[in-house]
This record gives structure tokens, sequence and C-alpha cells, in this order.
């Protein structure tokens, strides 16, 4: 056999084997140029006018050929300039004298998933240490005010709000990572909405009774939609007792339940302090309060709306705001409407 056909003939032979295990792979002669690639390959975009298209992979084979050794990085990769950026796991290594492989794996997701799990648990152990290091400390003045009843009742209230506190977000944390994770605790049933936003009314009456606003719900209509009624009842009261928190007493919070072509929407309507434009982008993260002070007085864990948010992306759907600074709020929870049990089976 001539070289080229035999190189021709080794490349092929690698790629039909990376074809069989749905693997994406390159291979390179000794100027680089491709001589054979994996239809996953072409799909991902590593390859144009038969060069590979990143010069991080190209420096990657050439640092396997200088090193005679296979090589692995993870790099960051994009089809083009407009395509979402992808991390992918890189290895190089020599299939003979001239032909280098190119083995690519698309880590984004893993990467992703493992530095959201990074973050979280370091946010969750800065967050457990204030309540925490504020009760040891809050004993440690019980002891000392033994004999002064005043001081001794001071303290003590203290420390039952604390430990509230970290009840509270121990439980919210738990809630937060079961939903993260893709675990939808109930059974996945139909909905109807006005019942879960009732139910939701009720578990937050007690707290906007204490502040003495009035919660406005019409339940007049009749929308359904398929999900997990605990998980969004759950959505539905983080986002009144939002509402109730960030209002003056003795005003009104306003819920709207309508559709809008596929989707439902149920909106949260408050005349409250408002949330400026450049906060909006970053209430939904975890942990992220506007004013650590205040929330720490309304009991806030910074948790109620990364909840909300992941619940509704776990059922297809979103959550928006809208918000002047001294206005009001208005919180709109989207989700999918249930298709009536016709539409889903064909004729
Ligand atoms: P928290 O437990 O602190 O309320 P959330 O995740 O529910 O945490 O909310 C994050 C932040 O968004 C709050 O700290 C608050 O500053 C702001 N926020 C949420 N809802 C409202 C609202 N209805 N009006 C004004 N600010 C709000």
């Amino acid at each position: 056999m001539v070289k080229s056909q035999k190189i021709k003939q080794v490349a092929s032979d690698a790629i039909a084997f990376l074809e069989v295990l749905d693997a994406v792979g390159v291979v390179l002669d000794a100027d680089n140029q491709v001589i054979d690639q994996s239809s996953l390959a072409v799909q991902m975009g590593l390859v144009e006018y038969g060069k590979l298209t990143s010069a991080d992979l190209i420096n990657l084979v050439d640092e396997a050929r200088t090193n005679r050794q296979s090589i692995k990085k993870e790099l960051n990769f994009s089809k083009n300039l407009r395509s979402v950026k992808q991390v992918i796991s890189a290895r190089a290594t020599l299939l003979s004298e001239e032909l280098v492989i190119v083995l690519v794996e698309d880590v984004t997701e893993a990467k992703r998933l493992e530095d959201t799990r990074k973050d979280f648990v370091e946010n969750i152990s800065h967050e457990l240490k204030t309540p925490i290091s504020a009760i040891s400390l809050l004993t440690e003045a019980l002891q000392v005010a033994v004999d002064d009843p005043e001081q001794l009742t001071k303290f003590a209230k203290s420390l039952q709000r604390e430990s509230k506190r970290l009840g509270s977000l121990v439980s919210k944390i738990i809630e937060l990572s079961r939903i993260q994770a893709g675990d939808l605790k109930g059974e996945i049933e139909v909905c109807d909405l006005s019942q879960l936003v009732i139910e939701a009314v009720d578990l937050s009456q007690f707290l906007a009774d204490s502040r003495g606003v009035k919660i406005n719900f019409d339940a007049s209509s009749d929308i359904s939609v398929m999900g997990d009624a605990s998980l969004l009842t759950m959505a539905i009261k983080n986002l009144i007792e939002n509402a109730v928190l960030y209002s003056e007493s003795s005003s009104q919070v306003g819920i709207g339940l309508i559709t809008d072509g596929e989707f439902a929407e149920i909106q949260v309507i408050d005349n409250g302090i408002g949330i400026s434009v450049d906060q909006q982008e970053r209430i939904f993260e975890r942990f992220y309060r506007v004013d650590p002070s205040r929330s720490r007085d309304t009991g806030g864990t910074g948790l109620g709306l990364s909840i909300v948010k992941h619940a509704a992306n776990n059922h297809g759907g979103e959550v928006t705001v809208f918000s002047r600074v001294g206005v009001g709020s208005t919180f709109t929870l989207r989700l999918p409407i249930q298709k009536e049990q016709s539409d889903e089976r064909p004729e």
C-alpha cells in the first residue's frame, strides 16, 4: 500500500471506531491538515476547510508532537463568535510518526454543575456562620446575665430569633438543593392554579395580618398546569410573602391569574419599596439581598426568589419582575398551560 493510502486507512479505522462509541474525534496529518473526523466533530464545528477551527486545539496538537506524548487539557471553545461558549476536555495523542488524533468531550454542563455546587457550598458555609456565631455569643451572654432577669429575657428573645433564622435557612437550603437537583417532591399532577394560589394566600395570611397587609385575589379563573403542587404553592407563597414583607404596613397586595397564549401567568403585585433596574438582575441569585440589614429584620434568607426561579424552570416556565423604586413591584410566574387530554392524544 502507498504511504498516503496507508495513512488514510489508519485515520478512517480510528474514526470508524469513534463513530461506534459516539465520540468526537479528528485525525490530522503532519501538516495539521484534517484527514478524517467523526460526525459529531462536524456537528460541533471543530473543523472548517480541512483545518481545526480552534487555535487552542492546534496548540494542543503541536504540544503533543513536540513532547511526543498524549496531552489533555480543558479548553474554552465556541463554534463562531456568536455561538455559545462551551468547555471541552481535549486530548491530543500521536497515532503514528505523522498522525495525531484529537479526542474532544463537551464538559460544559458538568463544569457548570460543578461550579454551581462549589459556589453553593461556599455560600451556605458563609450564611450559616452568622446565626451560628450569634447563637454561640448569646449563650455566653445568657450565662453572664443569669442574675439579671431583664437582660436574661432580652438575650433569650434574641436567641429565639437567631435559632428561628437558622432553622428557616437550613430548611430553605434543603428545599433549594432538592429543586436544583431536579428532584420534584410530589407527584406530577394536574394542578388547578386558583387552588394553589388560595393555598399560598392561606399560608401567607398570618404574616400579612401581623403586618396589616391585605391580600386580594379573585379566584374566578379556571386554569390548570401539570406540575408538583407543593413546589408551585411554595413558589407562589414566596412571592406573596416578599410582596408583604417589602410593603408598608396597611398596604395591599394583589394577585392576578391570567392566560397568555400557551402560558398561565400568576402576577403578584405590590406597592412596596420597589427594586432598582440593576438589582433586578441579581435578586434571583442565591443568597442575594438588596439590603442585608433590612433582610435581617424581615428574617430574609436571600433564597426565596432562587427557589421560585428553579421551581419555574423545572416546570418549563419562568419568573420575571417589573419594578420601580418607591412605586412597587410585579412578579410574574409563567407556566405552560396543561393541554386538554384530547389535544395530547392523536385521534
Ligand atoms: P429574602 O429572603 O431576602 O426576601 P428573596 O430571594 O426572596 O430573599 O429576595 C431577594 C431580594 O429581592 C430581597 O432581599 C429583596 O431585597 C428583594 N425583593 C424580593 N421581593 C421583593 C419585593 N416584592 N419588593 C421589593 N424587593 C423585593
